[in-house]
């Protein structure tokens, strides 16, 4: 892989501060979006958001919001394994700028934290919040006004992380914000760890579907989230319909995404994650264009010191084989930030001693 002055100076300005760049700059190969609305504006303009609002919200009282199907009523306060009550839970709701760079903008994505989670990994790196619950339970009402405040200080988007389990709430407090002014996207940032038919619901109300796709393998999903052992299947056939309703990523003349689809991919020691066999996957089934972050940040968390086998970091050559595997499969449009910390790992490996 050669590496140029040029490839240098900017990877270190992506590394250093991708915010502070023109998004512009870093996508080029990305389509434009023309003028645009969000999406759950033309359903509401159709008179059909509150109907997917009173199907989502009816789904509560025999909860089968995820793939694990509890059967728990939870208007009646009854709890399953995601350990949600009927209200949203929401620990944080902030501009965030360590987003991908066409989420991040100049301002930030408006990223809205759930607390509780459907999968609960044993190295989720947010388990105060996913796993213990921590946060303050709010109405929609509240969750609607929240949406409005980040559009106000400039958000780009509202980056709904952990959402699978408040769903209905996200929906309701949409229509609610959307009637106070709320045009920013819908990011809907979630394990992957969906159903078909609910992701059915959201249809022409979420823009910007951010699904993880984590294992390959359903031993290692059994193991390490909680015994979803399903997870790879149900994943996989979850994000062929995110791409069916979103299609790959738009950005608008700021280099911001308007709409599409971004898969993100945390590299695990040990080839844990199955990477190789996820690229290949992604390479015959999506465009290869889909936007794909492979990570390198996998840290031990929580659990995760019980396992040997991902009881460390990835190393230097796990990343690397993975983003040779992505290239060797023909993916074009990978991460700014990813291709960057390729060159520099380069760099170094090739340094001698
Ligand atoms: S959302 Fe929670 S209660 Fe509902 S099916 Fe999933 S884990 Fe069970």
């Amino acid at each position: 892989m050669e590496i140029t002055r040029r490839d240098f100076i900017k990877d270190s300005l992506i590394l250093g501060g991708s915010f502070l760049l023109s998004p512009v700059s870093l996508n080029a190969g990305q389509k434009k979006a023309e003028a645009w609305h969000p999406a759950y504006e033309k359903l509401e303009n159709e008179g059909k958001l509150a109907q997917r609002v009173e199907q989502a919200y009816a789904i509560f009282e025999d909860c089968q919001l995820c793939p694990r199907r509890c059967g728990v009523n939870r208007k009646k306060g009854e709890r399953g394994f995601c350990r949600a009550p009927y209200s949203p839970v929401i620990f944080s709701a902030q501009p965030h700028f360590g987003e991908e760079v066409p989420l991040v903008g100049k301002n930030g994505s408006g990223t809205i934290f759930f607390s509780n989670c459907n999968l609960r990994c044993i190295f989720c790196q947010n388990w105060p919040i996913s796993h213990e619950g921590k946060g303050k339970e709010l109405q929609d009402e509240d969750l609607a006004d929240m949406m409005i405040h980040l559009q106000k200080i400039g958000c780009h988007n509202i980056n709904l992380v952990t959402p699978t389990h408040v769903m209905p709430n996200i929906l309701n407090a949409t229509r609610i914000a959307f009637k106070k002014g709320l045009r920013l996207p819908l990011v809907y940032n979630t394990s992957g760890y969906e159903r078909l038919e609910i992701l059915k619901i959201l249809d022409g109300i979420v823009d910007i579907y951010m699904p993880d796709m984590k294992y390959m393998d359903a031993d290692y999903a059994e193991k390490y989230s909680s015994g979803a052992s399903d997870y790879p299947e149900v994943t996989k056939r979850a994000i062929i319909e995110m791409n069916r309703q979103v299609g790959e990523l738009l950005v608008d003349k700021r280099g911001v995404a308007t709409r599409g689809l971004i898969i993100r991919h945390l590299v695990m020691p040990n080839r844990v994650a199955g990477t190789e066999k996820l690229v290949r996957w992604m390479a015959e089934t999506l465009p290869k264009s889909t936007y794909v972050n492979i990570m390198a940040q996998y840290h031990v968390n929580y659990k995760a010191f019980d396992y040997p086998e991902i009881a460390r970091g990835i190393t230097v050559q796990e990343f690397l084989e993975a983003m040779e595997w992505a290239e060797k499969h023909g993916l074009t449009n990978l991460d700014p930030k990813s291709v960057a910390l390729r060159r520099f790992y380069s760099i170094f490996k090739s340094r001698p001693d």
